[in-house]
C-alpha cells in the first residue's frame, strides 16, 4: 500500500497524510482549526510559563549580586582595618561563592539556586549558632530572601520541564 506523505508545518517533519498529530512535535497536522488553535493555546500557556520562569530565575541572580556585593563591602571594610583584617576574609570568601552561584545557575538553574540555598541558609546558622538574638535581625528581608530562592527553586522545574517541551516547535519559529 502506498503512503502519503507530507510535512507537518511546525516543525517540518515528515508524517503519513493519515496520521492526525505529528509523531515528532505533536502539532495536530491534520486536525481541524479548533484542534490547531487549542494546540497554538498550549504553547502559549507554556511560553508563558517560561517567561514567568525567567523572570524568577533573574530574581535569584539580582539577589545572588546583592548578597555578594554586600558581603564584598563588610569584608574589604574588615580588610582595611588591622584588628579586624582576619574577620574580613571569611565575607570575602562568601561573596566570591555568591559570585560562582550566580554562573552555576545560568548552566543549572536548579542545582545552582539550591546550593545557593543551602549555602545562604548555612551563613545565617553559623551568624545565629555565634549569637542566638541575630535570628530575629532583619527578619522581613530573610523571608523576603527565602521567598526568592524558594521561588526560584520552583521556577527552574518550571523552566527545564517546559523548555525541553518547547524545544522542538522552537527549533522552527
Ligand atoms: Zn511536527
Amino acid at each position: 500500500m502506498e503512503q502519503n506523505f507530507t510535512q507537518c508545518s511546525k516543525c517540518k517533519a515528515s508524517i503519513t497524510a493519515e496520521d492526525v498529530f505529528c509523531s515528532n512535535c505533536g502539532y495536530p497536522e491534520n486536525a481541524d482549526q479548533e484542534e490547531k488553535d487549542k494546540y497554538e493555546y498550549r504553547i502559549k500557556l507554556k511560553m508563558n510559563v517560561l517567561k514567568d520562569a525567567k523572570k524568577k530565575l533573574k530574581n535569584v541572580k539580582i539577589l545572588l549580586w546583592v548578597l555578594a556585593g554586600l558581603h564584598l563591602v563588610v569584608g574589604l571594610a574588615f580588610l582595611s582595618q588591622e584588628i579586624t583584617f582576619y574577620d574580613g576574609i571569611g565575607p570575602i570568601i562568601a561573596a566570591v561563592i555568591f559570585i560562582a552561584c550566580v554562573f552555576w545557575v545560568n548552566k543549572q538553574p536548579l542545582v545552582g539556586i539550591m546550593a545557593a540555598f543551602i549555602f545562604w541558609v548555612l551563613l545565617q546558622l553559623s551568624v545565629v549558632l555565634v549569637d542566638p538574638a541575630l535570628l530575629l535581625s532583619g527578619i522581613i528581608l530573610k523571608i523576603v530572601f527565602i521567598g526568592i530562592f524558594v521561588k526560584g527553586i520552583s521556577s527552574a522545574k518550571d523552566y527545564k520541564e517546559f523548555s525541553q517541551k518547547l524545544r522542538t516547535l522552537n527549533a522552527t519559529t
